[in-house]
């Protein structure tokens, strides 16, 4: 389940180093040195996230996010734009082409990781795929089920919305605040404690196919999707 990242950079040490932190972080990073060498990865592989330099020799970033832009299969890439430039009729002329980010250099990598989860959380939400599939529960978002192994797990609508957010989220920490906005709404009038009474029916039922360990707590923090 780890997201790969396509990284477009010429210059060599800048790319290096982007494709070692974002390795360290777990993600898989691929690496391209000019637009026509993304493109040839592009036909082979759908990224779960670009990042382009604007300048690129003979075809620049920009044009490589057009021609992005255009292929129906990798259209909905999410692309983060590195640049040099700082004026704003560029940034301006970036977003138009279809940019859904912007980093000017030199790139601090915590704040390019961070721009890189917020942009994968949104881009996972708009997913065209109808089915979540995490170890032994698949999850059909159409038809409402939830699989275990071929068998129908019994769920009331709240447990499922709640399952849900875990199977999009997987591996990743939900604070209790977090789920109850994601699964009651902002502006509901639910309590915190009500976050903890749905986990421990979801738990039970998870629990007669002896997978409620799949949903962990972490103290103080939240809770989390795990497969192990
Ligand atoms: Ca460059």
């Amino acid at each position: 389940m780890k997201n790969t990242i396509l990284i477009v950079e010429d210059e060599t040490a800048i790319r290096e180093m982007l494709a070692f932190s974002l390795m360290q972080s777990g993600y898989i990073a691929l690496q391209a040195k000019t637009a026509m060498e993304a493109l040839k990865i592009l036909d082979d592989i759908s990224p779960d996230l670009a990042i382009i330099d604007w300048g690129l020799p003979k075809m620049s970033g920009l044009e490589l996010v057009q021609r992005i832009r255009e292929n129906e299969v990798i259209a909905d890439t999410p692309i983060i734009m590195l640049t040099a430039r700082t004026q704003e009729h560029d940034k301006i002329k970036g977003l138009e082409t279809g940019v859904d980010d912007y980093m000017t250099k030199p790139v601090s990598i915590k704040e390019l990781q961070a721009r890189i989860k917020a942009q994968l959380r949104r881009s996972s939400g708009f997913k065209k795929t109808q089915v979540l599939s995490i170890g032994k529960l698949t999850m059909d978002l159409d038809s409402h089920q939830v699989l275990i192994g071929g068998e129908e797990l019994d769920l009331s609508i709240t447990e499922f919305n709640l399952l849900k957010i875990f199977m999009k989220n997987f591996n990743k920490l939900l604070s209790r605040e977090q789920i109850l906005n994601h699964v009651w709404g902002r502006n509901s009038f639910v309590e915190l404690r009500t976050v903890d009474v749905h986990i421990l029916r979801l738990r039970k039922a998870l629990k007669t196919y002896n997978i409620d360990h799949m949903l962990k707590t972490v103290r103080g923090a939240g809770y989390k999707l795990i497969d192990e």
